[in-house]
């Protein structure tokens, strides 16, 4: 289908609920941190008022998106986007002993041998110990290494654990509307998120390091575009059944 049918389809997908979409607890799987506050920061902030808060991972560390500033070096960035992470979460209601962080290598998550057995064991261990029942990860069109990545990690977890999964649209709704992608109608739903709005978009804000006002020394460094920004912050969040 192209890639503007898609975004159709998306848009008017059936409204669902906190349980059509994720019975029980859920585990977002965010490849970096951000996209839990873009893709999912409503859902979050929905189940966290019905006293349901997910548990989230950060599967990498963040440390790609400023290659050539001097003031923020892999490291301190990293750890930055961390903190910014967990602020995001806090606006969104979430407990910090529910946000855990992978550190996997930033644009080398990996989808393939041993890193990423040892990435799906891990997950599958996280979402043992916390008894979920439903994986969240990007959309398989999403047109970046790593939320390809963290999607085959879905698909690798889903089928050690028997968990459901849904999938959530981020970069893939920036996908330009003549593109042939390789996928069937979708099915899911929309989550309604309007009275989280104020919550999500203080949540991105907490990212500052994405958002063009922290770091001014990499003029080719990462800042979120208005083309994704205007579909994460529309009314509703789209989680599909893949
Ligand atoms: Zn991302």
């Amino acid at each position: 289908m192209k890639a503007a049918l898609l975004h159709e389809a998306f848009r008017t997908l059936p409204i669902g609920t906190l349980d059509d979409i994720a019975p029980g607890t859920a585990l977002i799987i965010a490849p970096h941190p951000d996209d839990e506050s873009l893709g999912c920061g409503g859902f979050i902030a929905e189940a966290c008022r019905n006293n349901r808060p997910p548990i989230i991972v950060i599967a990498t560390d963040g440390s790609a998106s400023h290659p050539n500033s001097r003031l923020w070096p892999p490291q301190r960035l990293a750890a930055r986007r961390e903190r910014e992470t967990y602020a995001a979460t806090a606006k969104l209601g979430l407990p910090a002993s529910r946000l855990i962080f992978l550190r996997l290598p930033d644009t080398k998550a990996p989808t393939q041998g041993p890193a990423f057995d040892y990435a799906v064991i891990t997950l599958a261990h996280i979402a043992r110990d916390h008894a979920c029942q439903t994986i969240l990860v990007p959309w398989r069109h999403d047109p970046h290494c790593d939320h390809e990545a963290v999607w085959l990690m879905g698909l690798a977890l889903r089928a050690q654990t028997g968990l459901a999964l849904r999938a959530y649209p981020v970069w893939g709704w920036t996908r330009a509307p003549e593109e042939e992608l390789d996928d069937p109608p979708p099915t899911g739903w929309r989550l309604p998120i309007e009275a989280h709005l104020p919550a999500k978009k203080a949540a991105i804000a907490a990212h500052e390091s994405q958002t063009g006002h922290l770091i001014q020394d990499d003029p080719t460094g990462f800042t979120l575009p208005p083309t994704l920004l205007t579909p994460m912050l529309r009314p509703y969040e789209v989680f599909l059944t893949p």
